[in-house]
């Protein structure tokens, strides 16, 4: 997976001096526990580091500065152990510009009848302070994520875990560059937008090359870089020349390599985590990127076809939060509307992502009528089985738009000899004449992410940290 940065979370906790210092000793240690507990048994990909409890208004300005101002911290968790009087969190909370996640806990998950007096009581006032903080964060439209749950409980422990996946995300959105090779496809409406807008909204920066740049890198690229990664390949996949020449194969697959270094090479120097090509610009090349851009995907890299910026980066995107485990670039293509056995098929015309291979994939080279070039090699493999989510952004000219609906994966049920590229079969969980009416009725596109790492809460979740519209399908 491509490198990330090395995030952590801090966790703020909100008192007041009016019990006394012992108390605010109580729940400093109360809260050391607590994360503690989380670190160890959370499965958290993110530390979560204590940072103070925060009694004054100053102290929690203060603390939510250092939070803008350091690159590592990924977001904040907050508790209201005892009752944290809300007006302190109004100034901190104003400024805070990375995403806040409130954990609504207590630290006993019992009512102590035998032994509750006044002292407990005053210690133990989550549902109370819960509430008048929630107050303020509502008022400020602060678009928090809410937990609430034992903090031992592994339902509240998988909640923050996903949680910081998206935030993460979300940091990382912020430094997403998507090299373009080529512009839209001509006379494609949906795959069009506003790139000002999404880098003032999601922050991804989107520019242009020709075709030619690429070439010209793909002219350096050494015949031994270009072994090494065949010989790669032979271990890693099944190499099925079928009915082609052996040289000719080999020659094919290593044109796809050719291109795959030279991507990588031109992605690495511009800083680049995402990409786009078109057929319809493939100047100078003897192929249409195929292979190429699957292993890329791999790797961690967005990508979308047809000049697709908003999908590519997307995809990128939804790669960190799943840890690109079963997550890319969909297409919705043709439908099986026999009744009983209603499904898409996924895929494209050779690039579809192989974290969503069910199996092993094999290297295949056939001619493709589109783009008017050499024989491509390809990747080829069954899609995934089980639950995921397919995702896409759309602009509507006033604000972009999340659609979003989750899906049932299956494996196809027939070969398909005369399509040689992978296939993802899938049926919208809201059901298939539903899911699918509402997805057209609503303007989602037919370039999707689709991933089976994450959940559709994820995404909602996501789509509130950017203040972005989520059309969930239900
Ligand atoms: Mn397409």
């Amino acid at each position: 997976m491509l490198q990330t940065n090395d995030y952590e979370f801090w966790f703020v906790v909100g008192s007041q001096y009016l019990y006394g210092e012992e108390a605010l000793n109580t729940v400093k240690e109360d809260t050391m526990q607590i994360i503690d507990e989380l670190n160890k048994n959370g499965n958290l990909a993110y530390p979560i580091v204590f940072k103070t409890v925060a009694t004054t208004a100053d102290s929690i300005t203060k603390v939510m500065k250092e939070v803008n101002f350091n690159d590592h911290v990924a977001g904040v968790i907050t508790w209201m152990h005892t009752f944290s009087p809300a007006k302190n969190w109004i100034r901190g909370t104003k400024i805070l510009q990375k995403p806040l996640l409130h954990f609504a806990t207590q630290f006993s998950n019992t009512i102590p009848w035998q032994t509750i007096d006044m002292d407990y009581m005053n210690l133990h006032q989550s549902a109370h302070g819960d509430r008048e903080y929630g107050f303020i964060n509502a008022r400020l439209h602060k678009n928090n994520k809410i937990v609430v749950g034992h903090w031992k409980d592994q339902r509240v422990q998988t909640q923050i875990s996903q949680w910081m996946d998206v935030a993460a995300a979300y940091n990382e959105s912020f430094h997403i560059k998507v090299a373009r090779f080529g512009d839209n496809m001509r006379h494609v409406a949906v795959t069009e937008g506003d790139k000002i807008e999404a880098q003032i909204q999601f922050g991804w920066t989107v520019d242009y090359y020709g075709i030619g740049d690429l070439v010209a890198e793909m002219n350096k690229v050494t015949d031994k870089d270009i072994n090494d990664t065949y010989q790669e390949c032979q271990n890693k996949y099944e190499l099925d020349a079928g009915e082609n020449d052996p040289q000719f194969f080999e020659e094919h697959v290593k044109e796809q390599i050719r291109m795959e270094i030279a991507l990588r090479k031109f992605l690495e120097a511009g800083g680049y985590s995402a990409f786009t090509t078109n057929f319809e610009d493939l100047w100078g090349m003897k192929q249409l990127p195929g292979m190429a851009v699957q292993r890329l995907n791999e790797e961690g890299y967005g990508f979308a076809g047809e000049g697709d910026w908003k999908t590519a980066a997307l995809d990128r995107l939804i790669k960190i939060m799943a840890h690109n485990k079963g997550t890319g670039f969909m297409e919705d293509y043709t439908y099986n509307l026999v009744e009983g056995h209603e499904e898409i098929l996924g895929s494209h015309m050779l690039e579809v992502d192989p974290t969503l291979a069910s199996t092993k994939a094999s290297v295949e080279v056939h001619p493709l009528g589109i783009g008017d070039k050499a024989d491509p090699a390809r990747l080829v493999f069954d899609g995934l089985e089980g639950e995921g989510v397919n995702v896409t952004i759309s602009d509507f000219g006033d604000q972009f738009k999340m659609v979003m609906y989750e899906i049932e994966g299956h494996k196809p049920t027939e070969p398909a000899p005369h399509l040689p590229v992978a296939r993802q079969m899938f049926t919208p969980k809201p059901g298939f004449y539903n899911g699918v009416q509402q997805w057209i009725e609503n303007g989602g596109g037919h370039h999707t992410v689709m991933s089976f790492g994450i959940t559709s809460e994820q995404v909602e979740d996501l789509a509130k940290m950017f203040g972005l519209k989520c059309i969930t399908i239900q």
